[in-house]
C-alpha cells in the first residue's frame, strides 16, 4: 500500500551536517574537504580568518574545523572570536595544528576549541572527532 494520499506531508530528509573549514594550505584544505564530503558531510570552506569568521556568521555551521597557523589571526584568536560571540559559541570547534610541541594541546582548549588534533591528519580519528562534536551539540 502506498502512502501517498493518507494525508501526511512527505518529510524533508534532514541536510547532512555544515562543517566550515577554516585553512590557509591548499593541500590540507584538499584533504580536509574529500574526507568530509565522503562521509556525506556538506563543506564550506575558507583560507583566512576573517572570511572564516564571517562564513561562520553567515551560514551558522554544525562544526568548525580550524587550522591553529594561519596568516594574520592564528587558529586560537579565531577560536577566541568564535567563542565570544554569542551567535557562534555553540558551534564546537576543533583545532587542527602542525605542532606537535607540549603545551599546544592545553592551549588549544583554553583558547575555546572543543577538540584538537595534531597534523598529519589521522584520517579515522578526524572523522570519529568531527562525529563526537556533533553528538555532544545535539545532545546539548
Ligand atoms: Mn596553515
Amino acid at each position: 500500500m502506498s502512502a501517498e494520499g493518507v494525508g501526511f506531508p512527505r518529510a524533508e530528509p534532514p541536510a547532512p551536517p555544515l562543517v566550515l573549514i577554516i585553512e590557509d594550505n591548499p593541500k590540507n584544505l584538499k584533504l580536509t574537504r574529500d574526507l568530509l564530503r565522503v562521509h556525506a558531510y556538506r563543506t564550506l570552506e575558507a583560507e583566512d580568518a576573517p572570511e572564516g569568521v564571517q562564513l561562520a556568521h553567515i551560514h551558522r555551521p554544525d562544526v568548525i574545523v580550524v587550522d591553529i597557523q594561519l596568516p594574520t589571526l592564528d587558529g586560537y584568536e579565531v577560536t577566541r572570536l568564535l567563542k565570544a560571540d554569542e551567535r557562534t559559541r555553540d558551534i564546537p570547534v576543533l583545532g587542527v595544528t602542525s605542532f606537535a610541541m607540549s603545551g599546544e594541546e592545553a592551549r588549544a582548549f583554553e583558547a575555546g576549541c572543543d577538540a584538537y588534533l595534531s597534523k598529519p591528519i589521522d584520517i579515522h580519528r578526524f572523522v570519529r572527532t568531527v562525529q563526537e562534536a556533533l553528538r555532544r551539540k545535539e545532545s546539548r
